[in-house]
């Protein structure tokens, strides 16, 4: 699962660079499937349900699930989610990071910042004897404080031989037994924070979430290990942003 993730994260190291004003998101899905292909892993996304794409992109108030398209060029201001999965050996891996294209507004860079730092947190809860939901409760504390919402309809999610496994990750707490973390769990954690409202809706091309309010959203993701010495992020880049 580590190679599998370090795939992913090659990728969205790669994309990082290249994305730019000017470059298309079609492009970028391009660059990251010949990356994929060329490291011998398989694209997740393309085809999952009939997703038409191997990377998500995601604009301003786009949460998640946005697709690559040959008309949509990325412009300064923007703020872009890129999210991307790969199947390797039979396993998956799964990460997502938000980033600004060229220069953003204070605002949007912050909610960029705090989205990160609140996946940091969630990350170091991921130990034995924790249940799913001090994961949840990381990410709630963090953001919400700032002023931000957190999407509620979207979730994180365990993550093995299938993409998507159990249990479930919300990003806020919620009432009811939480399942308690094991060593050997790998947990995609994946925190999606907006602006204004948490709520959300899908577009009519069935896949793209926005904001109801139409105001910016960031979205963060790792997969990880759990360990017996506690959390390990499998998707982990060697360049740090923050
Ligand atoms: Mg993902
Ligand atoms: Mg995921």
């Amino acid at each position: 699962m580590y190679e599998a993730n370090q795939i992913v994260a090659e990728t969205l190291s790669m994309l990082k660079r290249v994305a730019e004003p000017g470059i298309t998101t079609f492009e970028l899905d391009r660059l990251a499937e010949e990356l994929c292909l060329k490291r011998k892993a398989r694209p997740a996304f393309k085809g999952y349900s009939g997703f038409p794409g191997s990377l998500c992109v995601s604009l301003n108030e786009e949460v998640v699930h946005g697709i690559p398209s040959r008309k949509c060029k990325l412009k300064n201001g923007d703020v872009l989610s890129i999210d991307f999965g790969v199947e390797y050996k039979g396993f998956f891996g799964d990460s997502a990071i938000s980033l600004p294209i060229g220069r953003i507004d204070q605002q949007r860079q912050n909610l960029l910042n705090a989205t990160d730092q609140s996946l940091a947190l969630a990350i170091e809860q991921v130990q034995v004897g924790n249940r799913i939901v001090d994961i949840s409760r990381a990410v709630q504390n963090h953001v919400e404080p700032l002023g931000y919402s957190v999407v509620r309809q979207f979730v994180g999610h365990g993550i093995g031989r299938s993409l998507h496994e159990g249990p479930e990750i919300p990003n806020f707490v919620s009432d009811g037994q939480s399942p308690r973390l094991q060593e050997g769990m790998v947990l995609a954690i994946e925190p999606m924070v907006n602006l204004g409202t948490g709520k959300v809706k899908v577009l009519r091309d069935g896949w793209t979430v926005v904001t109801a309010d139409k105001k910016c959203s960031a979205h963060f993701e790792h997969s990880v290990a759990l360990t017996a010495d506690g959390p390990l992020i499998l998707s982990s880049r060697k360049e740090f942003i923050s």
